[in-house]
C-alpha cells in the first residue's frame, strides 16, 4: 500500500456520508456547505523541512502550503489553526517562526484561530479555512481544454537534489533556489483571478506529472504534455544538461505553482489576466479523451516514464 492506497483505504472505510460535504477525501482541501474550504498539511523535520532550514523558512512555509491547497480550490484565504510539535521551547525559535507566519497570514488577512502545542520531533500541522469563491476541483477537465501551469517548474526539486549532494550548482543559482524551495509563494490571488475561466484546478506539490495525472483521473480523461512547453526553471536548465532538466522540472515536486484547464476560446484572456497578475503563465499541452499523463514533442508522441512523490512508495 503506498500514500495513495491508504487515502482510499480510509475513504472506504468511513461510513457516514453528509449532505453538507460538497467535496470530501480527494481534492485540494474540501467543501462545506456553503462555501467552506478547509485543508490541512503538516511539514515534518526530515522530509518537508531539514533539521539545517531556519525557523524563518519554516514558519512560512508551514502556512504557504496550506493556502496554496485553498487556491488550487478557488477559496479566498480567512482562518488558520497552527498544531505545533516542538523537542524543546526556544524562544528565539519562536520568534522567527511567528515573524514569517504572521507575515504571511497577514498578507492574505488569515487570523490565527486555534491549534495545539505539545513536545515531540519538530512537526507542524496547519489547518486552513477560505470562503470558496468558485469551486475548481480536480475533477472537471474536459476534452479539448487547454492545459496551463503557472510560474516556473523545479527551482525546489534543484535545491533539494542539491541539499542532499546530487548535483552541484554555481553559488550564486544555489542560493537563490534554496530561497525558492525554502519560501514558496501560494499563488492565491492568481487562482482567484483565473477562476472564473478554470474548468479544473490542482495546485503543484508533489510534482507535475503526477499532480496532473489527479486532474485526468478523477475527470476521466486523458492529459497531453507538450514537453518543450514546460516551463523549466532557468537556474535548472542552466545546471542540467538537455532533457534532464525538464524531466527533473516534471517529476520534481515543492513547486507550489497552479495547473489548471480551460476551454482553448478563452487563450487570449487568460494572457490578459496573467499579465494584470504579473504571474507567468503558459499553456503546456492539452486535455484528450485518453487516460493518465502522456507526452509529446512537436506533435509526436514520445515515451517517458515520471513519477511523483509518494511518503510510502517502495523504492
Ligand atoms: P495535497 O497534496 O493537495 O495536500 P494530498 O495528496 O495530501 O493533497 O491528499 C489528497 C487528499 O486526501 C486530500 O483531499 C486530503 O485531504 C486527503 N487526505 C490525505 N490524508 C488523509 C487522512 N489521513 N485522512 C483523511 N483524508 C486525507
Ligand atoms: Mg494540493
Amino acid at each position: 500500500m503506498n500514500e495513495f492506497g491508504l487515502i482510499a483505504d480510509l475513504v472506504l472505510s468511513q461510513t457516514v456520508t453528509r449532505d453538507d460535504v460538497l467535496c470530501g477525501i480527494g481534492d485540494d482541501a474540501a467543501i462545506i456547505e456553503p462555501d467552506l474550504a478547509i485543508a490541512c498539511d503538516t511539514c515534518n523535520e526530515g522530509v518537508h523541512f531539514q533539521a539545517d532550514w531556519g525557523p524563518h523558512a519554516i514558519g512560512h512555509r508551514a502556512l504557504a502550503v496550506n493556502l496554496s491547497d485553498l487556491a488550487a480550490m478557488g477559496a479566498k484565504p480567512t482562518h488558520a489553526l497552527l498544531a505545533l510539535s516542538l523537542p524543546e521551547l526556544d524562544t528565539d525559535w519562536l520568534s522567527d517562526f511567528k515573524k514569517s507566519f504572521f507575515k504571511l497570514a497577514s498578507a492574505y488577512n488569515v487570523e490565527l484561530v486555534g491549534g495545539d502545542t505539545t513536545r515531540g520531533a519538530m512537526s507542524m500541522t496547519v489547518t486552513v479555512i477560505g470562503r470558496v469563491l468558485k469551486p475548481l476541483l480536480r475533477r472537471g477537465a474536459r476534452v479539448g481544454d487547454a492545459i496551463y501551469v503557472t510560474g516556473e517548474l523545479g527551482a525546489a526539486r534543484l535545491a533539494y537534489e542539491a541539499s542532499k549532494g546530487r548535483l552541484a550548482p554555481q553559488t550564486e543559482i544555489l542560493r537563490r533556489v534554496m530561497h525558492t524551495w525554502h519560501y514558496p509563494t501560494p499563488r492565491v490571488n492568481e487562482a482567484l483571478a483565473f477562476a472564473p475561466y478554470v474548468h479544473a484546478a490542482i495546485d503543484l506539490s508533489d510534482g507535475l506529472v503526477a499532480d496532473l495525472d489527479h486532474i485526468a483521473r478523477q475527470s476521466g480523461v486523458g492529459a497531453v504534455i507538450d514537453i518543450d512547453k514546460v516551463p523549466v526553471a532557468e537556474a535548472l536548465k542552466q545546471t542540467v544538461a538537455g532533457d534532464e532538466a525538464c524531466r527533473l522540472a516534471m517529476s520534481g515536486g515543492d513547486d507550489y505553482e497552479l495547473c489548471f484547464t480551460v476551454s482553448p476560446a478563452y487563450h487570449n484572456d487568460l494572457l490578459a489576466l496573467a499579465e494584470q497578475c504579473a504571474c507567468p503563465l503558459t499553456r503546456i499541452g492539452e486535455i484528450n479523451a485518453g487516460s493518465g499523463v502522456s507526452f509529446e514533442r512537436a506533435g509526436e508522441a514520445i515515451d517517458l516514464e515520471i513519477k511523483g512523490y509518494d511518503h510510502f512508495a517502495r523504492s
